[in-house]
């Protein structure tokens, strides 16, 4: 196949949240850890990322209570333009310039959030830094769900940000698309998520795959089967939709249907990414790079 494939060909698939704060840690979180992880608990999340503002909660009580719950430790760096890294075990880092926290962990799961986040258009992360601080992260967010709640677009903000990854993928940069609550209040609840392709369900499993783009970015819409084989890509939703093949910045096919079925050898671009919508929920997998 001309495109490299970032999904595992077989294992099992995973609800997890990468982003979210709690009222304990971050001033503007409005519920408690306990009360904000029964809500997760409710709708099967397998993995919830605690990444308060400039701090690096402590989960050992958590994880005592929820002992299914995969608990990532992590923070949203605010101190400038915000970003957010998560592990199994974050070291206290916080002192440390942008650059140097972000790379002295390589080995977590480090994207940019909201990236543009103004429904005007008004700058956040510029492109060019986007650009320039590529190198040390996995990918940005594509859709945040705290800045979809009515409060947040009353007040200006957008959460969708395909249009901003899209620039960067025919730009060249390969980057991951992540989708996650940012949860602060009962809203933002259960708004957007990944569903990751895990062999095992363990924590270095999880983060490997969420670096390596083994997984799709949701906000309520499912896939049912995902099969790659030499030169097709087979996509089957849960239910109908109407999905989009996009390369290069631009709608290659656009149908709708449960079923999609791509012939990849007829097709050259620089990067080929699907995404489905129905009503207002969204599904986007992870682009396929063509392979030099
Ligand atoms: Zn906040
Ligand atoms: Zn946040």
């Amino acid at each position: 196949m001309p495109y490299l494939n970032p999904y595992k060909s077989s294992g099992t698939w995973i609800r997890c949240n990468f982003h979210g704060h709690c009222s304990e840690h971050s001033t503007c979180g409005k519920v408690p850890l306990t009360e904000k992880t029964k809500k997760y608990n409710n709708i099967n999340t397998a993995c919830l990322a605690i990444t308060d503002h400039n701090c690096i909660t402590d989960l050992s009580e958590i994880r005592k209570e929820f002992p299914h719950i995969i608990f990532l430790e992590g923070f949203e760096y605010s101190s400038g333009p915000n970003f957010v890294v998560c592990n199994e075990k974050i070291p206290s880092v916080l002192h440390l310039p942008p650059k140097e926290i972000l790379s002295s962990l390589k080995q977590a799961l480090r994207f940019v959030c909201h990236p543009s986040p103004f429904a005007n258009g008004q700058e956040y992360w510029s492109l060019t830094s986007l650009k320039e601080m590529n190198q040390y992260f996995d990918g940005i967010e594509i859709y945040n769900g705290h800045y979809g709640i009515s409060r947040m677009r009353e007040t200006g903000y957008t959460p969708d940000y395909r249009k901003t990854w899209d620039i960067l993928l025919s730009d060249g940069y390969h980057i991951w698309g992540y989708a996650n609550d940012d949860f602060h209040e009962d809203d933002d609840f259960n708004n957007a998520f990944n569903m990751v392709l895990v062999d095992a369900i363990t924590p270095a499993n999880i983060i490997k795959a969420a670096k390596n783009g083994s997984f799709y970015a949701s906000t309520g819409l499912f896939l049912k089967k995902l099969i790659v084989s030499e030169n097709t890509c087979f996509i089957e939703l849960c239910e109908k939709a109407k999905g989009k093949l996009i390369g290069g910045g631009r709608v290659i096919n656009e149908q709708e249907s449960a079923t999609f079925k791509f012939d990849l050898q007829k097709i050259n671009e620089p990067y080929l990414r699907f995404e489905a919508q129905k009503d207002s929920r969204l599904l986007c997998l992870q682009p396929f790079f063509w392979l030099t």
